[in-house]
């Protein structure tokens, strides 16, 4: 038997704040009842307000993040279509996976686990497609399996510099809802993201902000699709219905979430992610380990990689956190299996549950067989926590 609260650190799926699992236990509701877009047709308004898109629509299948991965491709190219990829983790590495199934001539950069979206390479090659043959560019934003993330605004720069016409495809499932992200300012075509990151909901739901120039893009494009067909859903969802039963508890738990970050300010959510993300960081540093991302530009404020010592299995610490100390943090995925864990710090998260983390790291470590001060860690989150708390979230607790 286990006594007290589970920890989950991992990056997703992450925590559920109490109100929003309460708000998910409710009847089962006729999904074509004429009120029904009461609810749907806000969810719609305010994802875009999480997107930062005035301009785009937003697509929400019953699925995970893969299906608006998949959604974003079917949609908007045709078999065979030239794509501009890169890889330097694990879900970048699924995505292009995903692309060649589909049957996309994908180019595929590769860089260093560790390094982020390779800017001047993309640079290069947009430069030199004269025929404009590249028709889509991709990104993965917030790299989850190395806590990296990149620069989708320099993608951007570099497309508009040499007037590259490609879509701009944009992997935001790790940072959207937790790390600045901009639809519009960035000439974001297709925003894939899910409900289980820092939308802080159970898995089941992929979602998808679409541009004008994609949903136009779609009214051509010859890959075969079915159930993620975007004119289906648009010519439904514009009254607030699916062409399908859509899975209205995470509906309802999806409007508190929004609820709870538009309560919070979306520009104060990131804040809290990149205070706690740099708890983290500190922590680890005082440990003397080092992070996965190659840089401090890099870091992720959703999840950090980090490297155990030489000699260290990172498999142990996930192991002794699990069946010691009911902790889940993340685990070292493909080439980084038993050289990393990650630590999850995004979603409904707060200083002492990073401390609380960094606290049973230290334990699952040692007992790993690291060299780890037991505190030291802890002691430089709090010491960054002591500063770092804005005086705002004090006054605010003062209030309550
Ligand atoms: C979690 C994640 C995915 C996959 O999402 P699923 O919901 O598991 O399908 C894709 N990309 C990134 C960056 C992720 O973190």
């Amino acid at each position: 038997m286990r006594t007290g609260t589970t920890h989950l650190f991992i990056p997703g799926p992450t925590n559920v704040p109490e109100v929003v699992r309460q708000a998910m236990n409710v009847p089962m509701q006729d999904m074509r009842a004429p009120d029904f877009g009461d609810l749907t047709l806000g969810l719609f308004a305010d994802l875009k307000r999480v997107l930062r898109t005035e301009t785009g629509s937003v697509f929400i299948y019953p699925g995970s993040g893969t299906a608006a991965w998949e959604a974003a491709i079917t949609n908007t190219l045709n078999p065979g279509d030239k794509v501009l990829m890169s890889r330097f983790g694990q879900f970048s590495t699924l995505w292009v996976e995903m692309a060649e199934r589909l049957g996309l001539d994908v180019e595929v950069i590769d860089v260093a686990w560790g390094a982020g979206v390779p800017v001047s390479e993309y640079a290069r090659r947009l430069g030199q497609d004269r025929m404009g043959e590249i028709k889509a560019v991709f990104v993965t934003h917030n790299e989850t399996a190395t806590g990296v993330t990149s620069d989708v605004a320099a993608v951007r720069r570099v497309m508009d510099e040499c007037f590259h016409d490609a879509l701009l495809f944009v992997d935001g499932v790790s940072s959207i809802g937790s790390i600045d992200f901009r639809m519009d300012d960035w000439g974001v075509d297709l925003a894939v993201t899910g409900s289980q990151k820092g939308l802080m909901l159970p898995a089941g739901l992929g979602i998808l902000g679409v541009s004008e120039k994609a949903m136009a893009a779609a009214k051509t494009a010859t890959m075969r699709r079915a159930y993620f067909e975007f004119a289906d859903m648009q010519a439904m969802n514009a009254s607030g219905y699916f062409p399908y039963t859509p899975p209205t508890q995470l509906f309802h738990g999806l409007r508190r979430s929004l609820d709870r970050i538009f309560d919070e300010g979306l520009d104060a959510v990131i804040a809290r992610h990149h205070r706690l993300a740099e708890g983290v960081r500190r922590g680890v540093a005082a440990w003397g380990m080092d992070l996965v991302a190659e840089h401090p530009t890099l870091y992720s404020d959703t999840v950090s990689a980090i490297r155990v010592p030489e000699g260290v299995d990172a498999r142990d610490v996930l192991r002794i956190g699990y069946e010691r100390y009911n902790t889940s943090f993340g685990s070292g995925l493909a080439r980084l299996a038993g050289k990393v864990f990650r630590i999850g710090h995004l979603g409904d998260l707060n200083e002492g549950m990073v401390l609380t983390a960094l606290s049973l790291a230290e334990l699952s470590l040692a007992e790993a067989g690291a060299a780890v001060e037991f505190g030291s860690g802890v002691g430089a989150a709090q010491t960054w926590f002591a500063e770092a708390t804005p005086s705002e979230a004090r006054l605010q607790i003062a209030a309550e």
